[in-house]
Parts: C-alpha cells; sequence; structure tokens
C-alpha cells in the first residue's frame, strides 16, 4: 500500500504555518505499516489541487488530504475532490442538522448561510464526524483507491485520524500487516563521524532492523526502526541490535528514548549515593539549571556557583589572585581550583567547574573562541580536560554544559 499526502493552505505554501499535520499523519503512517512515497503542498487553488489529486491517484494507492474543508471561499478541497473522483457535490442532511446543531448550541445568534457548505460532500462520500471542530472528515473512493480529506486545524485532525480513520484504515486492511517500533539509543561523547565509524556495518544489518544515525547538539541518536508482525518479535529484533550498540559505545550510551543526560546523571549519583557541586563561569548557571531540570535533583545537588568574575572566583572559591594573574581564568589551573573550591566550600563529594571562552568576542589568538577546561574534582580522582567547541555563544554554553555532564557521569 503506498500512501501520498496532499497538504493544502496558501498559508503553508507561503511558509507561514509550519506543516505539522504531515509530519504527524507521515509517522503514524509508518506506525500502521503504510510505505509514504510523497508530500505535496498546494495553495488555495482549485486548478492546482485538481491537478495534484490527479498525479498523486496516479502514483499511489491512497490519498490523504489536510485542509480546506472549512465553509469559505478559500475551503476547495472537496470541490476538487469531488472534480477528479466525478461526484458531483451534494447536501447531506445529517452533517446539515451537525451544523445548524452546532451554531444552535453556541448560542450563536444566528448561522451563516456559507457553515453549510460544510454540508456538501461528493455523492456517496462516507464521512466522520468531527467531535472537536464543526467539518467532518471525508471519505472518497475514485476507483478502488481512497482519498481522505482531513481538517486543517491539528486539535480536529489529530482526534478525527486516532479515533475514526486508523480503526477504518485497520478494517480495510489498508495498514500493514507489520507494524513499526523504533528505539533511540542515545550517546554524547563521540562526534557524530566516529559513532558512525564504530557502528557502519550495522546499517546494513538486515533482520528486520533499520539504522540511523542524527547528530544533535553535543549528542548523537542511534535510531534503531524494528518492521515486525508483533510485539515479540519488535522486542527482540530490537534487543539485539540495541545490545550490540551498548557493546560497542560502552558508557558513550547514557539512555534511550526521552532519557536526557542529567537524568542519567542524577540516576548515577543517587546509586553511588554521591552529591555534587558545579562552579561555572562560561556556561553561566546552565548546568545547575539542567541538573536542577530533574524532579529530586535535591537528594544529590548542593550547590551551583556562578562566579563571573576574578574577584567571585578568588572571594567564593578561594582560587588565588596571583595564578588567575599568571596563567588567565581561562586555564586548566584555574578550572582545578575552582573544581576543588567549590567542593570544599559545598562539602559535597563531587566539584566540578567550568572556564571558557563563549565568544563570539574576547578570543586570542592563544585562547580562541571555544576554548573550554573543565575539571573534576573527587574524592580520589582530580582532572582537567580541554576542549575546543565551535558554534554560536548558546552552541558554546551548551556543548560545554554537556560535556561536563557527561564528564562527571564518566568520573563516578
Ligand atoms: P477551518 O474550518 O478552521 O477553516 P479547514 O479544514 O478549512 O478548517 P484550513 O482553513 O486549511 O482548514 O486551516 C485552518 C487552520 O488550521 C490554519 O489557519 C492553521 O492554523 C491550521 N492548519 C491548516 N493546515 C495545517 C497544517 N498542514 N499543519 C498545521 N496546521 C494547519
Ligand atoms: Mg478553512
Amino acid at each position: 500500500m503506498r500512501a501520498e499526502i496532499i497538504s493544502i493552505g496558501t498559508e503553508i505554501l507561503q511558509g507561514e504555518i509550519v506543516d505539522t499535520n504531515t509530519a504527524y499523519l507521515s509517522r503514524k503512517l509508518a506506525l500502521l505499516g503504510i510505505e509514504l512515497d510523497r508530500h505535496t503542498t498546494v495553495g488555495d487553488n482549485p486548478a492546482r489541487l485538481v491537478s495534484a489529486l490527479e498525479e498523486a491517484l496516479s502514483r499511489s494507492d491512497i490519498v490523504l488530504t489536510t485542509g480546506g474543508l472549512g465553509p469559505t471561499v478559500d475551503d476547495i478541497t472537496l470541490y476538487a475532490i469531488g472534480s477528479v473522483t466525478s461526484k458531483p457535490l451534494v447536501v447531506n442532511n445529517d452533517i446539515a442538522k451537525l451544523v445548524t446543531r452546532y451554531f444552535k448550541n453556541r448560542g450563536l445568534v444566528k448561522m451563516p448561510q456559507e457553515a453549510l457548505r460544510q454540508a456538501q460532500i461528493p455523492r456517496g462520500a462516507r464521512w466522520f464526524k468531527n467531535n472537536v471542530g464543526i467539518a467532518p472528515a471525508i471519505l472518497v473512493y475514485y476507483g478502488r483507491k481512497p482519498v481522505i480529506a482531513l481538517p486543517g486545524p491539528p486539535r480536529e485532525l489529530i482526534p478525527i485520524f486516532e479515533e475514526k480513520i486508523i480503526p477504518y484504515l485497520r478494517e480495510k486492511s489498508i495498514a500493514g500487516k507489520q507494524t513499526i517500533k523504533t528505539k533511540t539509543i542515545k550517546v554524547t561523547g563521540l562526534l557524530e563521524a566516529e559513532v558512525n565509524r564504530i557502528v557502519k556495518d550495522l546499517f546494513s544489518a538486515g533482520t528486520g532492523t533499520a539504522l540511523g544515525i542524527y547528530a544533535r547538539l553535543g549528542e548523537v541518536d542511534l535510531k534503531i526502526t524494528s518492521k515486525a508482525g508483533n510485539e515479540k518479535a519488535h522486542h527482540s529484533q530490537i534487543r539485539k541490535i540495541e545490545r550490540e550498540i551498548r557493546r560497542r559505545l560502552t558508557n558513550h550510551v547514557y539512555g534511550a528514548d526521552s532519557d536526557t543526560l542529567e537524568q542519567a546523571l542524577g540516576t548515577l549519583l543517587r546509586k553511588k549515593k554521591k552529591t555534587l557541586a558545579v562552579a561555572e563561569s562560561c556556561t553561566g548557571g546552565l548546568i545547575a539549571n539542567r541538573i536542577t531540570n530533574v524532579s529530586g535533583s535535591s537528594a544529590y545537588f548542593k550547590m551551583g556557583a556562578v562566579c563571573y568574575s576574578n574577584e567571585a572566583k578568588a572571594c567564593l572559591l578561594g582560587v588565588s589572585r596571583e595564578k588567575i594573574k599568571k596563567h588567565g581564568a581561562v586555564s586548566k589551573e584555574i578550572a582545578y581550583d575552582m573544581a576543588k573550591g567549590v567542593k570544599s566550600l559545598s562539602k559535597a563529594h563531587i566539584g566540578a567547574a567550568v572556564t571558557g571562552i563563549a565568544g563570539p568576542a574576547g578570543g586570542t589568538k592563544k585562547k580562541p573562541v571555544g576554548l573550554v577546561y573543565i575539571a573534576i574534582a573527587g574524592n580520589k580522582i582530580t582532572m582537567v580536560k580541554k576542549y575546543r567547541f565551535a558554534g554560536s555563544r548558546e552552541d558554546i554554553k551548551q556543548l560545554a554544559s554537556t560535556a561536563t555532564l557527561n564528564l562527571i557521569r564518566a568520573t563516578i
């Protein structure tokens, strides 16, 4: 079964609204095991919509449209579908009643006559009630090929698709016997190219799974997609490849799906019964913010100190002023002393510190923008690492915070 989606609306074509309906429907169709071939967007133009529908129907077995089902003159979808399928628009009395009742129930003075346009549907069409808005979803056959028209507002489209269209697709065996399941393995501390090198033979491992690699800021996602006929088969296919990924990437894997690095760190700190404090310069509190985004973080997070000036580093963390003068605030010596300082100030088991140049100004030849030192002071291990990040000021702050969370994780 091959499908296409046509989204309808001049405001989508012109980029004024983002086509989230197509993204949503695409994800759903994949899960239903329906292969999607193409996305098309057309404006509110009847002739162009007619030709888009004709083209889509010449290629595919099923076509879904979104938008243009309302009562206004720019709502042209049913007119175009009627014209392509040679089914003239006729008033459907049941829908007309629903429309009239909709206005009555809301105590609206008088129903505008145009509202009844929504009750005109191609002859012989099946319709599905819209429990949120007025315009129903419409199903028309072109030969044996279903054309399904869905309303534009996502708050109407999503429930009608889930409650009415999915059961229809299942009932008619348009949905595949096999379903799709995905699991995303979350990786940090390695570049996309390095991850790729380590797992690249798994991309074509076959046996019902496919692997995708997606770089995010400071992280890499490995997405396992499984195609199978039942839950048990999904489970065993995914587990097999996940095991292999985890074996090869060791503790660069911090979690899966919606897990965050700060959650993973929190879980580890709890398990090891360790407490943490951080001293931040260039990240300006971002690390403390991320750590405290995790509910229950008070169990292990003692304090965060944003020590931006040299004076704050000296007064609060006890970093020697002479040392700052000698090495500069962005140096491995100062990062190290900041970490030790915040550890002793907070009496936490682990002190972590970051100092660096987030840019875009302030870089020099010896200390360029993106140079960051991260230090960890624990009871047994103390370490400083030097990083060179690239990107905007926000990117560098984010990258430095991710690297710090990961370095703490690695040392525990
Ligand atoms: P209405 O009865 O509200 O007019 P409709 O089915 O005619 O519904 P449109 O007029 O095409 O739908 O769009 C109405 C609104 O729905 C748009 O202004 C936009 O906010 C939202 N919308 C439409 N299409 C999409 C889409 N593809 N993705 C996200 N939102 C959309
Ligand atoms: Mg409309």
